[in-house]
């Protein structure tokens, strides 16, 4: 690490130190020629994510937005805090296990619905509802036909 102050290359640690979220090292250093001291940080580069939309505009994938996404669609469901947390934190595993740079959101709509559709039948049709724009109600119906019919078939209710 080059001394801002001198260019000098020979610098030392005096201090070195995790920061909150423990991804990042913050280091204290002095040169040893100017006794300049400076601050650098040094963290794990995570591989690049980046969602493509329908309309072909690229976003780096935010998982902030895919949790206030789910948590929208959880709202008031009888669902264990976090969920939402979990739930992205799954999607973004598999995302990334694909091992793709570049992903179609319709592929993190997808696994964000296959997330709620195990974690809360009621929030997964808010979520499809939105995402997947419906066409019209039969749309709707079939859906929730088929979750009825899922449900009847594994729970044993009528
Ligand atoms: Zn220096």
């Amino acid at each position: 690490m080059r001394c801002p102050q001198c260019g000098t290359r020979d610098t030392r640690v005096i201090d070195s130190r995790d920061l909150d979220d423990s991804a990042t090292i913050r280091r204290r250093r002095e040169c040893a020629s100017c006794a300049t001291r400076f601050t650098t940080y040094e963290r794990v580069e995570a591989a690049r994510l980046v969602i493509v939309k329908r309309d072909g505009t690229r976003q780096e994938f935010d998982k902030a937005k895919l949790v206030s996404g789910l948590r929208k669609a959880l709202t008031r469901r009888p669902v264990p805090d976090g969920a939402a947390e979990q739930a992205a934190d799954a999607i973004e595993a598999e995302l990334r296990a694909a091992g793709a740079s570049e992903v179609p959101s319709s592929k993190v709509g997808a696994l964000a619905m296959e997330q709620l559709r195990a974690i809360d039948q009621i929030a997964y049709i808010r979520f499809a509802s939105v995402y997947q724009s419906f066409e019209d109600l039969e749309d709707l119906k079939r859906e929730v036909d088929t979750l009825y019919a899922e449900k009847g078939n594994g729970g044993g209710r009528t």
